[in-house]
């Protein structure tokens, strides 16, 4: 049996390990909007652990995984990883404009105070990818973006140059693995913890909760683009199930849970 956890997060749970590590356990609960719905996503828990780990394996770039040993009532949806001091940013990186970007340059003409040319559209590429950091909000707010400046003035300019460079250089790895399977990674969030000062790779990495991948094939600016993400309950919570988004969020229909863990399956 397990002990109580260390930390509880909307979707996953750590515990202590001996050895200075952590076990980093994901259940099958599904967020959207920054509320935790009350219907859980079959073995979704599991597909987040193993996409996780295969990306880790992809990335030339130091990780926090130690071993998938681990509990038999928590297998394969669960990693043992370092404990490490967690830097407090969400490493952002954009190749392509939607979401709260979309949301920030309809506003303003620029992303985290990165300017971008006018006559965008929902969805289009970037002329370059762009380092988007956020701050994570308390429990139950939503995280805040903020410009490179500062992610400067919270940390310093060398590491907050060292956490751009590093998540734009992942990315543009990541980006191009999945371009190679005709995906579009459109945005994802790293975490980066320190070991002995250098920055390692934490947290999950390239799962649909953490990034956008779109169909290549499909992709069109100024569209709505079916995503392997999490989209498709946004869609539904948006349009058709009357929540306010303010009270607590209605529980998805079966069909809409049937059609949101095959979404997963498939990624
Ligand atoms: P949210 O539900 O909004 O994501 P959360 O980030 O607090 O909230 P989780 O993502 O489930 O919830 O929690 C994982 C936590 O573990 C995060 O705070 C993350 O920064 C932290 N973390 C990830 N990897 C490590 C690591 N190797 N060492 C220490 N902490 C880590
Ligand atoms: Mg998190």
């Amino acid at each position: 049996m397990l002990d109580q956890p260390i930390h509880v997060g909307k979707v996953r749970r750590l515990y202590d390990w001996p050895g200075n590590r952590l076990l980093m356990v994901a259940t099958d609960a599904i967020s959207a909007f920054d509320h935790v719905l009350p219907s859980e996503i079959p073995d979704k828990g599991a597909v987040l652990t193993q996409l996780s780990l295969w990306w880790f394996d992809q990335l030339p770039f130091p990780n926090h995984v130690v071993s998938t040993d681990v509990p038999p009532e928590v297998a394969g949806r669960a990693v043992i990883v370092e404990k490490l001091a967690m830097v407090p940013v969400e490493c952002v990186a954009r190749g392509y404009l939607t979401g709260s970007g979309w949301a920030e340059y309809q506003a303003s003409g620029t992303v985290c105070g990165v300017p971008l040319p006018s006559g965008l559209l929902d969805g289009s590429k970037l002329p370059e990818p762009i380092f988007t950091p956020a701050i994570k909000a308390p429990m139950g707010e939503h995280d805040e973006n903020v410009d490179f400046a500062t992610i400067a003035s919270l940390h310093g300019d060398r590491l907050a140059t060292r956490l751009r460079d590093a998540t734009l250089a992942i990315y543009a790895t990541a980006a191009g693995l999945a371009a190679q399977r005709g995906i579009i990674l459109a945005d994802t969030k790293f975490e980066f913890g320190l070991r002995d000062g250098e920055l390692v790779l934490a947290d999950e990495v390239l799962t649909p909760d953490s990034s956008r991948f779109w169909d290549a094939a499909t992709w069109q600016p100024g569209k709505s683009l079916p995503s392997f993400d999490k989209q498709y309950v946004r869609d539904w919570l948006a349009t058709s199930s009357g929540w306010d988004r303010v009270s607590p969020p209605p529980p998805l229909p079966s069909e809409v849970v049937a059609a949101t863990r095959q979404r997963y399956l498939e990624a």
